[in-house]
């Protein structure tokens, strides 16, 4: 795929980029592997000072960042903002935590026969990041300021059709005084991943994408004996149970569902309804769903923009075709717009049966599918029945209900009476088809260390 931004609301290509030629790529590898030497051995408190630096430049920079953002993949400008503003909380929230979480962990010296004995954080070196178009600067924002804070150097594979935010983040690191070379973007195809994860400068890669992205390079790494980190997709479930408070889980539904114009790994997909709150939630729902204003994405009254890309708005069209010649029930939407750009509008559709692509893939967009189930058992089994395990949402006003959801939920976080969100200060992944490893929290700034036993006698 070429490197370019098109206009998602037009569909025109407004600007091309070219790749790197194997010379400049060969002169980045070389960089990183001397930012990392420069980064490794600098204190955590420059580290914060620089880290601080990139929110401060976030903040002052936010309306065009967020500018670039809605122009290269169609979200709203409202939330590109609101994305700007994440990415610096948590550039501060590594600045100020990165010592404590990778502090020594002390062993009982004595039972060992040390004097001294401890675990002690190394950064791993430059790390492969291939990150998405959905949230082009929180995806990467969520693993650089962790890897830096460590010491590690990035090496940002950014998708192809966000190049501009790509080439703003290339630069965003050393211009707030991080060494030449912590941090760079490779405009590259995603053909040439593996070339970059077979050199031995690299030490690990992470990916944030689809499941066949993730499967190609964990695969690649695998035959380099590299580490991975992989964030796939979900198709998260979103129950609701007879004591929640329906009319706000209608609310916060769609919502979960319509965040980022449906293209959110984290976003509901799959609504499990008890059949006692059934009609009253799917008639609050629907009404919401269909209420929703679908336009140009920079005006401030637009909740829907276009998809991000041709491809990803064909195939949502298809999951939805493929789900109504089977039977399924369109309750609102599910019309393509006859018009230029890549418009899909906020759906619902129910009846839906496992012979369905959409029971069981990821929506990539703004479709909600709604199921009626009889009992908290049939909720777990159709709550759990994908080969996905992201996130899961559970509405029970019920305390031992709200504790078996969050034992019995097959996913990597659990959300009751709310909807899943990424926070600094909570650990963020999947198991299943959904990934592995984590990012966030204490746990996603060690995933790139070597933890090395040390052991003084
Ligand atoms: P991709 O997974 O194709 O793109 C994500 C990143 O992976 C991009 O940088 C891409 O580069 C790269 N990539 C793609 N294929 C390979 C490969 N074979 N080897 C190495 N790197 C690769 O996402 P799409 O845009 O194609 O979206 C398809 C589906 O993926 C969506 O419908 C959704 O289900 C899921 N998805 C999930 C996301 C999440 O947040 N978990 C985010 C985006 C998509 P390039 O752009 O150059 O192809």
């Amino acid at each position: 795929m070429s490197i370019a931004t098109i206009d998602p609301t037009t569909g025109q290509v407004r600007k091309t980029f070219d790749e790197m030629t194997d010379e400049q790529l060969e002169a980045a590898l070389a960089r990183a592997a001397a930012g990392f030497d420069a980064l490794r051995t600098t204190s955590f408190a420059e580290r914060a000072r620089w880290m601080n630096t990139v929110a401060d430049l976030l903040e002052v920079e936010c309306d065009g960042v967020a500018r670039t953002m809605t122009a290269e993949m169609g979200k709203t400008y409202a939330s590109a903002k609101a994305e700007v503003a994440k990415c610096a909380a948590a550039c501060r929230y590594y600045a100020a935590h990165a010592e404590r979480f990778l502090a020594d962990e002390p062993a009982d010296a004595g039972s060992i026969g040390a004097t001294s004995a401890y675990g002690r954080y190394h950064p791993m070196g430059p790390v492969l990041a291939v990150m998405p178009w959905n949230f082009p600067l929180w995806q990467v924002l969520r693993f650089a300021a962790p890897a830096l804070m460590a010491g590690n150097a990035g090496l940002l594979k950014h998708a192809s059709n966000v190049p501009q935010t790509a080439l703003y983040l290339d630069e965003l690191f050393r211009r707030a005084g991080f060494p030449a070379g912590a941090f760079q973007t490779l405009m590259i195809g995603s053909e040439r991943i593996e070339r970059v994860l077979a050199d031995p400068r690299v030490r690990a890669a992470t990916l944030t994408g689809s499941e066949g992205a993730g499967r190609a390079v964990a695969a690649a790494a695998g035959r380099n004996i590299k580490k991975t980190v992989l964030e796939l997709g979900g198709s998260d479930p979103f129950v609701v149970m007879p004591s929640a408070d329906v009319a706000r889980a209608a609310e916060v539904a769609t919502v979960a569902r319509c965040q980022n114009n449906g293209q959110s790994c984290i976003a509901a997909k799959r609504f499990i309804v008890h059949t006692e709150v059934y009609d009253e939630f799917a008639d609050a729902f629907v009404a919401r769903m269909a209420a929703l204003r679908i336009g140009d994405p920079m005006d401030d009254d637009t909740d829907i923009g276009p998809l991000a890309t041709e491809r990803g708005r064909a195939e949502v069209a298809e999951q939805v075709g493929d789900a109504v010649a089977k039977g399924a029930r369109v309750l609102c939407g599910g019309e393509v717009p006859d018009r230029p750009g890549w418009w899909y509008p906020p759906t619902v559709v129910t009846d839906l049966t496992p012979q369905m692509r959409m029971y069981a893939d990821e929506v990539f967009g703004p479709v909600a599918g709604l199921y009626r189930v009889d009992s908290y058992e049939e909720a777990i089994e159709v709550a759990n029945g994908t080969d996905y395990g992201l996130g899961a949402n559970a509405w029970t006003r019920d305390p031992d209900e709200q504790q078996r959801f969050v034992a019995d939920l097959d996913a990597g976080m659990v959300f009751v009476n709310g909807m899943t969100t990424s926070y600094p200060e909570l650990p963020f992944g999947g198991v299943g088809n959904s990934g592995y490893g984590r990012e966030l929290s204490a746990q996603g700034i060690r995933e790139f260390c070597n933890l090395r036993a040390v052991w003084i006698g």
